[in-house]
């Protein structure tokens, strides 16, 4: 697995910065031509201009460009992990670290106007499945994530306190939007974004402790269909009727996905997705579709009459039913997959760690 942690490097790289662009650029309209001989006149070290020929000579998508991250392959750095200290000749550049040790091998380091960004490779915990799982339903009334332990038949809510966090800084919003303080506005939901960010930090750590406690895979609902539908038809409907967009934010939701996923590889948990489907119609105890009405769930079958919280009938379904075919995961990311897709939503995750590619 490689984890990427990100460090501030106190200082001022913006000349390299801005060759760092022209290189890019160079990239981008040099079809043909893109040897580190050919932008050397662009003044930046070879060993960099080539990673960002690299990057962004292959990819078409990209047209313009504000700005671009000096990359040095790990090939290029010195490492002393004794001393926890990483060396970038080619930028005269020392830094010591304190994120975790346990780094194998060091990938690569991108850096902008304030951070490094350091790739490691650590090594994989072995997997264990285990026959049973925990069920996760993340689109919830009043909570960010329910989790049901069906052989215990315990249910969690976790992270009541986002949804009061959103409706009060809507409030804020609104009001700022309305006297046009852009500058603020931006300031606010940065603050916003991080709140969620750390909330969604402890749920996860939280989920995947339930799981390591209980000896359980983690199981939720395969959601991609939701980012991708745009309000359409494969848009799981939230429990009130209004659609999942917007009832909550659709980079929160991946960012929960993507700190489960990546604590619990780190744990050797497996996390499984499911078809979403009838997860929140269907009654966890007979299948059978019943009636949901707001938070409640009550089953219309005459021999069952089966009465539960919504959220919690659907994370008992989720955590009962089998994974979706070649869906599981499979290492990958699904915000990775977004990430290669070009895609703009995507959340930068955690203090110390923003982001894991498999
Ligand atoms: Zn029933």
């Amino acid at each position: 697995m490689i984890l990427t942690y990100k460090i501030l490097h106190n200082r001022d790289f913006a000349t390299e910065l801005h060759k760092a662009i022209k290189v890019a650029k160079y990239a981008i309209s040099h079809k043909n031509c893109r040897t580190t001989k050919s932008v050397k006149h662009l003044g930046l070290k070879a060993c960099i201009s080539n990673q960002i020929l690299k990057k962004y000579g292959g990819n078409k998508k990209i047209k313009n460009i504000h700005s671009v991250k000096l990359t040095i392959n790990g090939y290029f750095v010195k490492v002393n992990q004794e001393k926890r200290e990483i060396n970038i000749p080619s930028l005269k550049l020392k830094l010591n670290y304190l994120f975790p040790n346990n780094f194998i091998k060091l990938n690569q380091i991108e850096i902008d106007n304030k951070y490094c960004y350091i790739s490691v490779k650590i090594k994989d915990n072995e997997q264990i499945i285990y026959n049973n799982s925990i069920g996760v339903d993340r689109n919830t009334t009043g909570h960010c994530a329910v989790i049901a332990i069906p052989h215990t038949g315990k249910v969690i809510k976790l992270g009541k306190k986002a949804f009061h966090i959103h409706r009060k800084y809507k409030k804020i919003r609104t009001m700022l939007q309305k006297a046009n303080a852009k500058k603020m506005l931006k300031k606010i939901r940065k603050r916003e974004s991080n709140i969620i960010k750390d909330i969604n930090h402890k749920i996860s750590r939280k989920i995947v402790n339930i799981a390591l406690e209980n000896k359980c895979n983690i199981k939720l609902e395969d959601l991609s269909g939701i980012r991708n539908s745009k309000g359409g038809k494969n848009t799981k409907k939230g429990k009130s009727g209004e659609s999942f967009k917007s009832s909550i934010n659709t980079w929160e939701f991946y960012q929960l996905q993507t700190l489960i996923e990546y604590k619990a590889k780190i744990c050797g948990i497996k996390v499984i997705y499911i078809d979403p489907k009838y997860t929140s119609q269907k009654c966890s105890k007979c299948g059978r579709i019943g009636n949901r009405n707001g938070k409640k769930f009550v089953c219309t079958n005459n021999n069952c009459k089966h009465v539960d919280h919504a959220d919690s009938n659907a994370a008992f379904n989720i955590a009962a039913l089998e994974l979706k075919d070649n869906k599981e995961s499979n290492g990958q990311l699904l915000i990775e997959r977004d990430i290669n897709k070009g895609s703009t939503e995507t959340p930068q995750l955690g203090t110390q760690l923003i982001r894991k590619v498999a």
